[in-house]
């Protein structure tokens, strides 16, 4: 006799995909890998992402309008650009079941607190999150099932949020791949600011300071790229639209952070004047030693050429 095992019940009945671009459909992936849903349902502002999403099978029913998505959703799960939340909270906040846990995967935490919150009705646990993972491609077409494996996620609830609603949100997030951390959002806006915001600031502007050199053509930028300038290609090649939010949404941590690059350069710049080759060795000694930790702790790999040629893509951490 063969036994049989009944499939686990999946962590959520009801999932809603508000958005389903490269978060979205590495969400979908990641949930399929491992069963965690018992029905994806999706929105997307175009008809050609919808019509992208049902092709690929992210999602098992595909809406017109946010509202209709959320509908009967035990975790809707906010994946547009952050510009967009307060209209799409405010669309949905009728539809919204007593008991739904409602999270976001934004790179800013502090203005969803402010632009969602609000929208909430009671009985509806909203639990902000953001997980560290990323590459700079975008829509439905990029997201795969490995991108929340070993990187971080962070939650931001506020005070007063049920600490179950936390729980099976953190459980979801582990079962996507992800470490869990839980913080408040103007520590996590500071923190991203400065190892995610300020260098993808730096990357956009460097690659345009190097397209407008009079003297250098854009055929030489390409041809001799590898010198370090391909990586801020790679990163500066991210979506306007979501960078834009980001700044927009996180403007005093972005410039307190970007204050202290300015001041930190100038260091640099004063000793390239001078001649001090030991402020110059030693700063750049203690910045190396930056690069070893995070290959210590897992977050990135030694491999030759970054690992580029092997894998799925892993890159920009937003
Ligand atoms: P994406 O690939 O560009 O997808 C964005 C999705 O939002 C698409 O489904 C798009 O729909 C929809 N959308 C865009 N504008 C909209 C509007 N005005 N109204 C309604 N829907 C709209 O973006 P993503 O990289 O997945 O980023 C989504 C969120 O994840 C952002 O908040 C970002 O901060 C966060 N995040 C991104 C990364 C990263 O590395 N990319 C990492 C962590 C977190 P259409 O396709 O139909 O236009």
């Amino acid at each position: 006799m063969t036994a049989h095992r009944e499939a686990p019940k999946p962590l959520f009945a009801r999932v809603a995909l508000i958005g389903i671009g490269l978060i979205g459909s590495s969400l979908s992936h990641a949930m399929r890998r491992r069963g965690l849903a018992g029905h994806i349902s999706g929105y997307a502002q175009s008809a050609r992402t919808r019509e992208t999403a049902k092709r690929l099978g992210l999602v098992d029913s595909i809406h017109e309008t946010a509202a209709d998505a959320v509908k009967g959703a035990d975790l809707v799960i906010l994946c547009t650009p952050v510009g967009v939340y307060a209209p799409i909270a405010q669309e949905i906040a009728p539809h919204l079941g007593k008991g739904a846990i409602v999270t976001d995967v934004g790179s800013v935490k502090g203005a969803v607190v402010r632009d969602v919150g609000p929208h909430i009705p009671p009985g509806v646990h909203f639990i902000p999150g953001h997980p560290i993972a990323g590459t700079e491609h975008s829509g439905p077409e990029s997201g795969f099932a490995e991108l929340f494996d070993g990187r971080w996620c962070v939650l931001t609830p506020v005070e007063g949020t049920a600490p179950e609603a936390v729980e099976k949100l953190s459980a979801f997030w582990r079962a996507c791949g992800s470490n869990v951390e839980t913080m408040d959002a103007a520590h996590h806006d500071m923190v991203l600011a400065i190892t995610s915001h300020v260098p993808h600031l730096i990357a956009f502007s460097i690659v345009n300071t190097a397209r407008h050199l009079e003297r250098v053509t854009d055929s030489e930028v390409i041809k001799f790229s590898a010198g370090g300038f391909r990586d801020f290609t790679r990163i500066a090649a991210s979506d306007p639209v979501m960078w834009r939010d980001v700044f927009l949404n996180n403007k005093e941590a972005a410039l307190e952070m970007l204050g202290r690059f300015t001041e930190d350069i100038t260091v640099l710049q004063r000793a390239i004047r001078f001649g001090d080759g030991e402020t110059l060795h030693r700063l750049f000694a203690e910045a190396r030693a930056t690069r070893k930790g995070i290959i210590a702790a897992g977050q990135d790999t030694a491999a030759p050429d970054f690992g580029r040629h092997k894998g799925p893509p892993t890159g920009a951490k937003s």
